[in-house]
């Protein structure tokens, strides 16, 4: 191990290897501080280059390593193990954005860049790029890649995936892979990007990305609607894309329970009235009129019966204080109560009946729990979490997974699978597609240096 350090700080310099144990604190834990994790040394590359040599090094000496961007992951993948014999491999220092193109409609980064700076610079040429989220400050480019990260604008762009057009990786064998390509269409030969996309770190490292952006909607309207049910909810969805289009890129419902959370730990008032369940929505358009036909489609809304109370915003000011309603949750359930939480996904029709399957299944199984549940409705992902007691968080959690898997839903719709939902992945997935991912894991990293233990189990990995 020795050995390895000091050929790590010849290849990278004293400012890309960090050894002692306060310098390498903020590195060793997740987010939700639920996986602490020993690392032998934390590395900071500062080009591809370094990254090949740092792979090619572990490799040699059969290290692990463990890719980490911004560390704001909900599902422990970019954390090591507490064996102190994993490196973190950093790109903190791999912050470079190489080119923003307004009429090919792309940018170029380097993975360390961070979704906001990344943001900021589309904005700045009159362009968006649409992925958003809450951890947007510090998630980074190779993290949103490498998650397949969701966020607020599904529903209309897509996930990073749909987003992203050329990648740059470094191989577990220590090779580099330059497919950094400004193509809106390329079909010549296999589009082995995908590979990388959403597997965690677990095939290689993502070191640089094209991402496709697109025209920046000139206007956009921020509604809060209060509705009776989620079949409401639902019908008002229909409603909304029949007279809005594609202009919805997030409709987000939110129970009651979740908007009292917010108002009692962060004193944000709800402006309409008190109400079961609460419907979100965003619209953005280029082409005038979007206010008139969001007043439409809300004003038949209400006329029809399908919601009770509604506003639309006024303002950017009015329109960012109802996003907070949305965007504190998370904190207000983390200073209520102990939880067990669940990112999954239904197809959307059967959103009503997951929803109360669930309740019914809590209800008797583990009374004195109370949901907090809120999500993207408009893309069949909701974070349904459990305000527990002294109640089993692995028998709720089997419990909530076992109505999602019998609605054809998934045990993970945009936060991964990291170490958190190994077990759950792997007890839900048929043989065959679990059989698949071994091989394609098999096939790019015979030695299992890649992040190993996430996404699929060492046990089922090659050793
Ligand atoms: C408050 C909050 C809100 C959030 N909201 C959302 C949301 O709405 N939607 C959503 O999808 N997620 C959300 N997340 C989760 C998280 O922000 C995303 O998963 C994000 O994409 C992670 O980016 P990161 O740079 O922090 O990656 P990290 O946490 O550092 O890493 C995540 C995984 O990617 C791997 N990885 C990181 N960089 C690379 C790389 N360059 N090459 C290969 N592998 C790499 C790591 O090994 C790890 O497995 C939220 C998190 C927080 C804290």
């Amino acid at each position: 191990m020795t050995d390895l350090l000091s050929r790590l700080k010849q290849a990278l310099g004293p400012k890309g290897v960090l050894t002692d144990a306060s310098d390498m604190e903020a590195y060793a834990i997740d987010w939700r501080k639920l996986f602490p994790g020993k690392p032998l040394a934390v590395v900071r590359p500062a080009n591809t280059q370094e990254v090949a040599a740092v792979v090619s090094l572990c490799k040699h000496y059969g290290t692990a390593l463990v890719p980490q961007g911004g560390n704001t992951g909900l599902a422990g993948g970019a954390v090591p193990d507490g064996s102190g014999r994993e490196i973190v491999l950093s790109l903190s220092r791999m912050n470079a954005l190489r080119s923003v193109d307004p009429i090919g409609m792309t940018l170029e980064a380097e993975a360390g860049l961070v979704l906001k700076a990344a943001q900021d610079a589309a904005e700045a040429v009159g362009r968006l790029l649409p992925i958003s989220l809450a951890a947007e400050g510090s998630a980074t480019i190779g993290g949103v890649i490498a998650t397949n990260a969701g966020g607020v604008n599904v529903l209309r762009y897509g996930m990073t995936r749909a987003l992203v057009l050329g990648l740059e990786v470094v191989l577990p064998d220590g090779s580099i892979v330059n497919g950094l390509r400004h193509l809106r269409k390329d079909n010549a030969g296999y589009d082995w990007k995908q590979v990388f996309i959403g597997t965690e770190g677990t095939l290689g490292i993502v070191t640089a990305a094209v991402l496709r952006l697109l025209p920046r909607p000139t206007q956009t309207v921020t509604v809060l609607v209060s509705v009776a049910d989620p079949q409401k909810a639902l019908d008002f969805l229909v409603c909304a894309q029949n007279e809005l289009g594609d202009s919805i890129s997030a409709f987000e419902l939110i129970s009651g329970y979740s908007i009292k959370l917010v108002e009692q730990h962060f004193g944000i008032k709800c402006p309409i009235e008190a109400s079961a369940w609460y419907v979100l929505i965003e619209a953005g358009a280029t082409l005038s009129g979007l206010r008139e036909a969001v007043e439409k489609a809300l004003e038949q809304a209400l006329e029809s019966g399908l919601a009770h109370d509604g506003v639309i915003a006024e303002s950017g000011k009015q329109a960012a204080d109802l996003w907070l309603l949305r965007e504190r949750i998370t904190e207000s359930e983390a200073k209520q109560s102990k939880s067990v939480k669940h990112d999954v996904s239904v197809p959307i029709p059967t959103i009503p009946d997951f929803l109360q399957a669930a309740e019914e299944a809590l209800a008797k199984a583990a009374p004195g729990t109370i949901i907090n549940c809120f999500g993207h409705l408009g893309d069949g992902n909701l974070h349904y979490n459990v305000l527990i007691k002294d109640h089993d968080p692995v028998l709720i959690n089997h419990m909530v997974h076992d109505v999602v898997m019998a609605m054809g839903g998934s045990i993970s719709a945009e936060h991964g699978i990291g170490q958190y939902r190994v077990a759950e992945l792997e007890s839900r997935r048929s043989e065959p597609e679990l059989h698949l991912s071994r091989q394609i894991k098999t096939a790019l990293d015979p030695l299992n240096i890649m992040n190993p233990g996430k996404v699929l189990s060492r046990q089922g990995s090659p050793s």
